[in-house]
């Protein structure tokens, strides 16, 4: 049984693809993708030796061996350019989602979709797509184990979003007034709180121009709300 986090990303893989998941981890979403019919065939890439094996293991227990090749390797260099159709990499910090696909540009070649699942910084993810020919065609929130997940689906195509905001907490997210993305902007007003509130009791002259940018920023979140 998939976690609601894998199964919604899993929903928005397209049927009769081939599939890549990197940082694959235990290999759960191809293994999923390809036993309900949605990937024809996946590739389960990871870095790491012990998840590695893990999802070998699990592929090969699964008898799925003939339609999931595990492949250890950084990133997209498990890729041949042309392989597969869409690739999802969940489950990792923006930064490094962002890094990943920055380092294997040239491995996108055919990929018309990818679904990325950052935990923290989408932000970095959103200005990555738009600067390398990608645009979002939906998006996704949702919280496990009290942590917040974002889906980003993204096709070949254009995008212009210049709203600070709305590369923060995304455009459908905002669009719809996901109320997750409404407690992520909670959330950032908490900080802001907390920050002026720790420059009132001990002000500087740093803390002062801090002020302002926090004040700014308060106001924007509060648009968004
Ligand atoms: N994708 C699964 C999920 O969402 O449930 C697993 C997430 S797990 C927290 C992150 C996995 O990504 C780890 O197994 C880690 O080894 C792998 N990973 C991190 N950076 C990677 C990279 N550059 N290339 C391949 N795998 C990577």
């Amino acid at each position: 049984n998939l976690s609601e986090r894998l199964e919604r990303i899993a929903s928005n893989v397209p049927p009769n693809v081939k599939v890549a998941d990197i940082g694959s981890d235990h290999a759960y979403l191809p293994i999923y993708l390809v036993q309900k019919g949605i990937a024809t065939s996946a590739v389960a890439g990871e870095v790491n030796d012990g998840p590695f094996k893990g999802a070998d293991r699990h592929v090969r227990e699964n008898g799925l061996a003939d339609f999931i090749s595990v492949r250890k390797g950084d990133g997209l260099a498990v890729l041949q350019p042309g392989e597969v159709d869409v690739i999802t990499i969940a489950g990792m910090g923006g930064y490094n989602i962002r890094e990943i696909l920055e380092a294997g540009k040239e491995k996108l070649v055919g990929v018309t979709r990818l679904v990325l699942s950052p935990q923290g910084d989408s932000d970095r993810v959103r200005i990555w797509l738009q600067n390398h020919g990608w645009k979002l065609i939906d998006e996704d929130i949702l919280t496990e184990d009290e942590r917040i997940y974002e889906i980003l689906v993204a096709e070949r195509g254009e995008m212009n979003i210049t709203d600070p905001m709305q590369l923060e907490f995304g455009p459908f997210n905002l669009e719809r007034k996901h109320p997750r993305v409404i407690d992520r902007v909670d959330y950032e007003q908490g900080k802001i709180r907390r920050a002026l509130a720790s420059i009132e009791k001990a002000p500087t002259e740093n803390g002062l121009a801090r002020k302002e940018e926090l004040l700014a920023r308060r106001a924007q979140l509060e648009e968004v709300r």
